[in-house]
C-alpha cells in the first residue's frame, strides 16, 4: 500500500460494490432499502461481459423439468470436480431468482401455448437435457443489465460511480489493527486523476472475469480479473483458475475485436477449414463440427499451431444467401461492413477465452475468507462450475449468490452500523511521478496476452508451463518497479492485476497432473480417480 501524507477525497457508506454487471447491480437493489450502498463500475456503467450474453439464463420453468435434471446436467458438465451442495443451492434457488429479474422489469420473451395461456419461451442449449433457458431473443445480456440499471437509478440509497476502478482493498491486516476484516477500498477516479478512499462496513467484489489475460476473448476490456487479483493481494484463497473456457469461434479482424459467431452456424451445417480450404473436423471427432465446444477448440487450436497460421475459417457460403440473412442478420451485416460477404466466403476465426470457472473462494453467504468481505459473480469460485461450466448458468449464479449475500449483509449490518469507522490513511502518491514510457505498459500487456495464448492456453504441457512461469515472474518484476515509481492510472493498474492473476492461472494449472474438463495437458492426457479442486493461498 502506497502510504499516505497528501489529503484526497473520502467517501463512506454501509455497503461498495465493486462491479455494476447482473451481480453487482442485482445485489445493490436487495440491499438499498437497507443500506447506503456505492456501486462502482470502472469504465462505463454497463460495460461487462453482462451486456454481452447472448443465449439467456438457466433455471427449471417447465413442468415437465426438474431440479434433479438441471442438478444432474450441471454435473456431468463439470467433470467431476463441482461441488454438489453448490450445484443444488444455485438450481433450486433458479426460479425464484429469475421471477426476481421478471418482477424488476427484464423482459423475457414469452409464447401462447396450444390452451392460449402465456408463458415463457424456453430454448435448450449443448449440455441440457431440457428446455429451460430464459431469453430476450440473442440479447438476454443487455435486457438484464438495462431493466436493472434503470431499478437502480430510481433508488435514493444506491450511489453510482462510473469512472472509479477500484485499486486495491483496506483491510485492518494491512493497516496493523486486530483481526482480518475489510474496511473499505482505494479508487482510482478516472476523469479527476487521483487515488480517493472509500470507507464502507461490507465490501462486495463483482468485477467479473479474467479472459482478457489471453490474446484472443470474446469478453469486454474489462475483463481483467481485478477482484481475483485485489482478493489475493489481501490474503484471500483463489481455486480452480486453470479452468478457462474457450469459445470455437470468435471472428478474426483487426477491427473488430471480441466478436463471437454463435455456434448455431455450425449448427446449421457450417464447415471449418484450414487456410487450404480443406476441412479439418473430421479428421478430430466422428461428429466433426457438431462435437463439443472444448473438442472443437483443441482441434481449431491444433491446426493452427502446427501450420503457424493466424487463423482457421468458418465456411457457411455453401447455404443460400436467404437463408443465411434469415437465420444470422447480425452477424451477416456485421461481416459485410468489415468486407467479409459470408454468403460467399469463408470467415476468418480463431478460439477466445470466454470464461473464467475458477475466482475467490466463497461461501453460501458470498462471504470470502476475509470477515466483512463477499464476492459475487464470475469474480467468485462458489463450486457450481467444476471443471467446466455449463451454458447458461453463469447469469443464474450472478443473482442467486447476489440475494444469498445481500440476506447474509442485512442481518449483520445493525451490529456494525453502530461502530465508527476506522482512520485509514488517504492514497500518498507524493514520491510518484507522471509515467514518461506508456510504451512500456503497452509492450509488458502485448507480451503477456500473447505468451499466455501460446503457453497457457487450450491445450497446455508442461515446459509451456514452466517458460510461462519464467516469463509471468520476470513481468511481474518489472511492474511492480513501475507501480512503486509512477502515478496510477487504468492500463497500469489493469497491467498489474492481469499479470497476478496470469501467474494464478500459471500455477494452478501446474497443479494439476491430469486433462479434465477444460484444463488439457499433454503430458497427464488422463484422469485421476479422485479429482480435487486447485486451491492456491498466498500464505502457501
Ligand atoms: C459474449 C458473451 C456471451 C455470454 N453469454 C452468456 C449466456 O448466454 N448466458 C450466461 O449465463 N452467461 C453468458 N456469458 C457469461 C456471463 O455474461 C458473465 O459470466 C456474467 O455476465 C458476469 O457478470 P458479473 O456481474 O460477474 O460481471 P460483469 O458483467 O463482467 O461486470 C463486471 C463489472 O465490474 C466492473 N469492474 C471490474 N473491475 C473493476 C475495478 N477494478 N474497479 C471498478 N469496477 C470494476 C466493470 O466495470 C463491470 O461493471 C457470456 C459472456 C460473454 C462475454
Amino acid at each position: 500500500m502506497k502510504e499516505s501524507k497528501s489529503i484526497s477525497e473520502q467517501h463512506v457508506c454501509d455497503v461498495l460494490i465493486i462491479g455494476a454487471g447482473a451481480a453487482g447491480l442485482s445485489l445493490a437493489l436487495k440491499l438499498a432499502p437497507h443500506a447506503k450502498v456505492n456501486v462502482l463500475s470502472k469504465g462505463k456503467l454497463s460495460e461487462g461481459s453482462t451486456f454481452y450474453a447472448q443465449g439467456g439464463v438457466a433455471a427449471v420453468f417447465s413442468d415437465t423439468d426438474s431440479v434433479d435434471s438441471h442438478v444432474e446436467d450441471t454435473l456431468i458438465a463439470g467433470a467431476g470436480l463441482c461441488d454438489e451442495e453448490a450445484v443444488r443451492f444455485a438450481v433450486s434457488n433458479g426460479k425464484e431468482s429469475m421471477q426476481w429479474l421478471i418482477d424488476t422489469g427484464v423482459n423475457f420473451d414469452t409464447e401462447i401455448d396450444e390452451q392460449g395461456n402465456t408463458q415463457y419461451h424456453l430454448t435448450r442449449e449443448g449440455g441440457h437435457s431440457h428446455r429451460r433457458i430464459l431469453h430476450a431473443a440473442d440479447a438476454t445480456g443487455s435486457e438484464i443489465e438495462n431493466s436493472l440499471l434503470s431499478a437502480v437509478r430510481k433508488h435514493q440509497n444506491i450511489t453510482l460511480m462510473e469512472g472509479y476502478n477500484a485499486v486495491d482493498l483496506i483491510t485492518s491486516r494491512k493497516l496493523n489493527l486486530p483481526a482480518n476484516r475489510v474496511l473499505g477500498a482505494y479508487v482510482w477516479n478516472r476523469k479527476k486523476e487521483r487515488v480517493e478512499t472509500i470507507k464502507a462496513h461490507f465490501v462486495s467484489l463483482a468485477t467479473g472475469g479474467a479472459s482478457k489475460v489471453y490474446q484472443y476473448t470474446s469478453n469486454p476490456d474489462v475483463s481483467s480479473g481485478d477482484g481475483i487479483a485485489l482478493a489475493w493481494r489481501s490474503g484471500c484463497r483463489i481455486a480452480n483458475m486453470e479452468f478457462n473456457q474457450f469459445h470455437p469461434t470468435c471472428l478474426y479482424h483487426a477491427e473488430a475485436r471480441n466478436f463471437l459467431l454463435t455456434e448455431a452456424l455450425r449448427g446449421e451445417g457450417a464447415h471449418l477449414l484450414r487456410p487450404d480450404g480443406t476441412r479439418f473436423m473430421p479428421d478430430f471427432d466422428e461428429r466433426a463440427e457438431l462435437a463439443p465446444r472444448d473438442i472443437v477448440a483443441r482441434a481449431i487450436d491444433y491446426e493452427m499451431k502446427r501450420l503457424g497460421a493466424d487463423c482457421m475459417y468458418l465456411d457457411i457460403s455453401h447455404k443460400s444467401k436467404d437463408f443465411i440473412v434469415k437465420h444470422f442478420p447480425t452477424i451477416y451485416r456485421r461481416c459485410l461492413l468489415l468486407g467479409i460477404d459470408i454468403a460467399h466466403q469463408p470467415i476468418p476465426i480463431v478460439p477466445a477465452a470466454h470464461y473464467s470457472c475458477g475466482g475467490v473462494m466463497i461461501d453460501h453467504h458470498g462471504q470470502t475468507d476475509i470477515d466483512g468481505l463477499y464476492a459475487i459473480g464470475e469474480v467468485s469460485y462458489t463450486g457450481l462450475h467444476g471443471a467446466n461450466r455449463l451454458a447458461s448458468n453463469s447469469l443464474l449464479e450472478c443473482v442467486v449468490y447476489a440475494h444469498a449475500s445481500a440476506k447474509d449483509i442485512i442481518n449483520r449490518l445493525p451490529f456494525y452500523k453502530e461502530r465508527k469507522f476506522a482512520d485509514i490513511p488517504d492514497w500518498d502518491d507524493s514520491q510518484v511521478e507522471d509515467s514518461d514510457e506508456e510504451v512500456v505498459i503497452q509492450h509488458n500487456w502485448h507480451e503477456l496476452r500473447l505468451f499466455m495464448w501460446d503457453y497457457v492456453g487450450i491445450v497446455r504441457t508442461d515446459k509451456r508451463l514452466e517458460r510461462a512461469l519464467r516469463r509471468v515472474q520476470m513481468l511481474q518484476q518489472e511492474i511492480n518497479e513501475y507501480y512503486s515509481h509512477f502515478k496510477v492510472g487504468n492500463n497500469l493498474l489493469e497491467l498489474r492485476n492481469l499479470v497476478q492473476v496470469a501467474e494464478i492461472i500459471i500455477k494452478s494449472a501446474m497443479e494439476r497432473k491430469e486433462s479434465r474438463g477444460l484444463h488439457y495437458n499433454l503430458d497427464y492426457p488422463e484422469q485421476l480417480d479422485n479429482p480435487q479442486p486447485t486451491i492456491l493461498s498466498k500464505r502457501d
